[in-house]
């Protein structure tokens, strides 16, 4: 071991002693200078000024760069210079797909902007106002990228399908909200002007520096500058956001007057917190740090009200602080409402979640715990959810109490917050005897804590301050993470010639520390990367862990694979939850040790839905490959539960200049979806694009449609076998395709959609209204009628009223409910009749005496007992029964057992799919005289079933 290491510390010295020779002389960069408010500025004295010059001053003293403007008209003539290689940077690029095929960006963002919505400063509006907003125009520039994301904002916010008008231009788009033409104008945060008002924000997101392809010194340099600047000046972002653009907004635009005077009146907020709660709460070098600083800062900063910090000694110190005044909010609250109304307090915005993990010795196993410590708020999850009875759990005030107490063997085991766990064991070495065990599902939320009383505060906190984005968590953990190993770096690097000759063993010290210390962050991103079930990776992580592998210019290919367990639903029905819950985690084990972990991932995506990035050569052997793992699987699958259960995958080979994760993974879903192949092994290809734009047309379609003029009822007669006479009928619905000229098209091409949008009831009930027709017409002309059945989706029985309008319908056409019979599947029966709202509509139509028919009896898994839970007066035996007749002397068995109890219910045997004469005397053969099938009929338009009616 010590051989690798020296050989790196050898490395770092040189690369040290390297970039100190190159950094004699200083780079020229040019960067483009366009029009934009607040990031580039030219001012009063004509000099360059704004947020991009500012940073990239700093950034120029780490990267030993010079830097020249270049003047630009916009931000595409930017662009446009970039790619003909007149500039070497343009700032403020948000990231895209197009884009960076393009161009080089840098790895880590120089900022955060988001998405404003902003109206003139006389707009009577307040913040987040979506009651005004609902009648609003909106302005946005055309393919505004955040466009989806600002519909999923107020859809959130109940307002559907907003007026948006689309402009070609930013400035197009300034003009029509001065001129009133549009009410508000969505756009980037940093294109709002001076004076405007911010009435809602939406999707964060980062932005960065890019370069053109092949200039790589600068982008390297850029790299490491934005490193060292993140290191050195983490404050700096922030500040210039404050300085260039929050500083120049009217600060109270989100207060009411009330709230405004409420601020004014106070003067400033004194906020208390808690050290030692990294990455959120903590003190560095004596001063109050963390994200929540950042937070409550980046938020109120925007009221321009004054801010001091006072550090309190513990949960209850500052709970009383905030009951009696001393302070206005406590920002680190986590406590049970117990507490909260202990001292009238009230939590009001969540901002965070602490993922809670489980901390023991290194030697220790799970399954040998006889003492859990923990914190006291904490103390009854970790009884109800974590401990097993037998452990003695223990309570102290704070995290790092609990921690020590493991660390000294005093306790087996902790269940911590994670973060603050991660930190200790990642910057002392005292902890270094301490593992995460394992990640809870259990986690609790941070939140600034207000006194009861205090409404208006609680209202200016809500409205300023937003939640932190698990994404900026990790983002701060991670540069955090890498201080030691940079810090470690830059002294070599400014002490080097002085101490070069000494260095060589320390190094070698330094890198075994710094070793140990990666191999730590590691633990943080599984931390927040880990499926909240089993010990398997999230799509969060397989998603960040693409977009390092799918680089530009990579050499390897790699292909996406989406597995699912085709029976796996109704093993959970049949077995329960637990040996469903069982078998999935054995299916991600085996899933995970197929992968190569250095090279490749799998991750979960939900239920026995799993993805896998994989790595290849060639098509064929991948194939293979995916066939071996499925027969593993399959076979252990069988050997431990007795099922056969089929693994089926959708494959994506990701073209080799793509980089876009998740379209890769939507392509292999899918595939997945799709399938066709009979080997349950479905690349994405051609056909199943081509299905998937015949389902999206289909869609169309079926959206547009109107029930009364474009489907109809068919009617299929009942016949009783030893007459041939009609004795009843099922109404049936088709479509009569306008897009096709009128074809008729059978259920199989709607159904499925429409039970999915939940129209399936409107068109169940129309085709029992159009029976109800049938029948008091011929009732009218005195002709003779039989009683007609009707199939109504499941959809109808998880809601209420059902009954009411089945009953008004028939009231309307005055039919007697003798003549109806309601055709439900078996399926609904087996699976839904524990749904409450279900048996209610089951028993009120019992309770009405509506006949009910059980339809597809013996297509699932149904036993007789479900005759016991449900009156049914009709039986329908489906199809299959006909279909499979190889061992017919068992299937007579069968068969003769549900004809004996239904008749014993005195229930009905319709017998479906009678196609032959051979079913008509396996019929008799079992007793059962009702047939249904194309053998008397298929079904038919009403005008032919009447004429069947009436010579029948
Ligand atoms: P289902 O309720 O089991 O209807 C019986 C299906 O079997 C009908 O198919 C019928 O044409 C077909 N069939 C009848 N005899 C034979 C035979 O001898 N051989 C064969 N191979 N098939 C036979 P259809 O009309 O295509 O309907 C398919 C399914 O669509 C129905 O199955 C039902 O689940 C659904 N459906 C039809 N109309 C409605 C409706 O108004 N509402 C709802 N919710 N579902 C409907
Ligand atoms: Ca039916
Ligand atoms: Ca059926």
């Amino acid at each position: 071991m010590s051989h690798g290491l020296l050989a790196i510390a050898v490395l770092l010295l040189c690369i040290i002693i390297s970039q100190n020779i190159y950094a004699a002389e200083n780079r020229e960069v040019r960067v483009a200078f366009f029009p934009m408010d607040g990031y580039h500025i030219i001012n009063d004295d004509g000099d360059y000024d704004g947020m991009d010059v500012e940073y990239l001053k700093n950034l120029s003293e780490y990267a030993n760069w010079d830097i020249r403007y270049v003047k630009c008209n916009s931000w595409e003539e930017a662009l446009q210079m970039l790619s003909e290689k007149q500039v070497d940077l343009v700032g403020s690029a948000q990231y895209s797909k197009e884009r960076e095929e393009l161009y080089a960006y840098a790895d880590l963002a120089s900022g955060y902007t988001f998405g404003v919505i902003a109206t003139n400063p006389e707009k009577d509006i307040a913040y987040e106002d979506f009651a005004k907003m609902k009648s609003y125009t909106f302005g946005m520039v055309k393919n505004y990228v955040r466009r989806n994301e600002f519909l999923e904002y107020l859809a959130n916010n109940n307002i559907q399908n907003p007026v948006i008008v689309e402009y070609d231009t930013t400035a197009d788009l300034q003009t029509a909200l001065s001129s009133g033409e549009v009410d508000a104008m969505v756009h980037t945060f940093t294109e709002v002007r001076e004076g405007q008002r911010l009435i809602g924000r939406f999707a964060p997101r980062p932005f960065y520096y890019i370069t053109y392809k092949g200039n790589d010194d600068v982008l390297q340099e850029l790299n490491q500058g934005i490193v060292d600047l993140k290191m050195n000046k983490p404050e700096l972002e922030n500040e210039l956001m404050q300085e260039f653009y929050y500083n120049r907004f009217d600060k109270s635009v989100l207060l009411s007057t009330v709230e405004k005077q409420y601020i004014a009146d106070k003067g400033k907020f004194v906020v208390g917190y808690l050290d030692d709660y990294y990455p959120f709460s903590y003190e560095e070098d004596g001063v109050y740090s963390g994200l929540s600083r950042e937070l409550i800062e980046s938020g109120l900063g925007v009221t321009g009200v004054d801010i001091e910090y006072k550090k309190m000694a513990s949960n209850q110190e500052a709970n009383a602080a905030v009951a009696s005044g001393e302070i206005d909010f406590f920002v680190y609250s986590t406590d049970n409402s117990d507490v909260l109304q202990e001292y009238n307090l009230k939590r009001v915005c969540e901002y965070a979640e602490v993922p809670l993990v489980l901390v023991m010795r290194n030697n220790q196993k799970v399954g040998e715990i006889n003492s859990i410590a923990t914190v006291s708020f904490l103390k009854d999850a970790v009884m109800n959810n974590v401990a097993s009875h037998k452990e003695n759990v223990i309570s102290f005030e704070t995290q790092q109490e609990c921690i020590d107490v493991v660390t000294e063997g005093l306790a087996d085991a902790v269940v911590c917050n994670g973060y603050i766990a991660e930190h200790l064991m990642r910057t002392d070495m005292k902890y270094s005897n301490l593992q995460i065990k394992k990640v809870l599902s259990e986690n609790y939320k941070i939140a600034i804590a207000v006194n009861r009383e205090d409404e208006h505060l609680a209202n200016i906190l809500n409205k300023t301050i937003s939640t932190i984005d698990y994404r900026m968590i990790n983002e701060f953990m991670l540069r955090e993470n890498s201080y030691p190993l940079m810090s470690v770096t830059n002294f070599i690097e400014n002490n080097s010639l002085v101490i070069v000759g000494a260095l060589l063993i320390l190094i070698i010290l330094i890198v075994t520390v710094v070793g140990h210390m990666l191999m730590d962050s590691k633990k943080i991103q599984r931390l927040m990367y880990k499926d909240t079930k089993m010990d398997i990776w999230n799509m969060n992580y397989l998603i960040y862990y693409a977009e390092h592998k799918l680089l530009p210019e990579r050499k390897q290919r790699y292909v996406v694979v989406n597995v699912n367990l085709s029976q796996f639903r109704h093993y959970n029905v049949i077995y329960g939850w637990d040996a469903g819950e069982e078998l999935l985690g054995m299916l991600g084990q085996l899933l995970g040790q197929a992968v190569d972990e250095k090279l490749e991932i799998c991750a979960r995506e939900q239920g026995d839905r799993f993805v896998l990035l994989l790595r290849y050569q060639e098509s064929d052997k991948l194939i293979q490959r995916l066939k071996t793992l499925k027969e593993e699987v399959e076979e252990r699958i069988w050997k431990d539960t007795e099922n056969h259960m089929t693994l089926r995958m959708g494959v994506y080979f990701i073209p080799e200049n793509t980089t876009n994760m998740k379209e890769a993974i939507s392509n292999s879903s899918q595939a997945l979806e799709f399938m066709t192949d009979k080997t349950d092994i479905q690349l994405y290809d051609e056909a199943i694009q081509a299905l998937i734009k015949e389902r999206h047309e289909r869609e169309k379609l079926l959206e547009s449609v109107d029930i009364q003029k474009d489907f109809v009822a068919f009617y299929q007669p009942k016949v009783d076998i030893r007459t041939g006479k009609i004795v009843g009928g099922e109404a049936l619905v088709r479509f009569l395709d306008p897009s096709d000229g009128g074809k008729i098209k059978a259920p199989g091409f709607f159904v499925p959609y429409y039970e999915q949008t939940g129209r399936i009831t409107d068109i169940d009930f129309f085709v029992f209204e159009e029976s109800c027709k049938l029948l008091r017409k011929r009732l009218d002309a005195g002709l003779p009628v039989v009683k007609i059945s009707c199939n109504f989706s499941r959809m109808h029985f998880i809601k209420e009223g059902f009954v009411e309008l089945f009953e008004a319908i028939l009231d309307k056409h005055n039919i007697s409910k003798d003549l109806i019979e309601l055709e439900i599947t078996e399926t609904l029966v087996v699976e839904e009749l524990q749904h409450n709202m279900v048996k209610r509509n089951i028993d009120i139509l019992r309770e009405h005496g509506i006949h009910l028919s059980i339809d597809d009896f013996g297509a699932g898994y149904s036993s007789l007992g479900i005759f016991e839970q449900i009156p049914a007066s009709v039986v329908k035996l489906d199809r299959s029964f006909f279909l499979n007749q190889e061992d017919r002397t068992r299937q007579v068995k069968i068969m003769r057992g549900i004809v004996n109890l239904t008749q014993e219910l005195d229930a009905q045997i319709v017998c479906e799919g009678v196609e032959t004469e051979n079913d008509v005397a396996l019929m008799h053969e079992i007793g059962a005289y009702v047939a249904q099938g194309y053998f008397y009929s298929r079904p038919v338009p009403e005008n032919e079933f009447e004429s069947m009616l009436d010579a029948s």
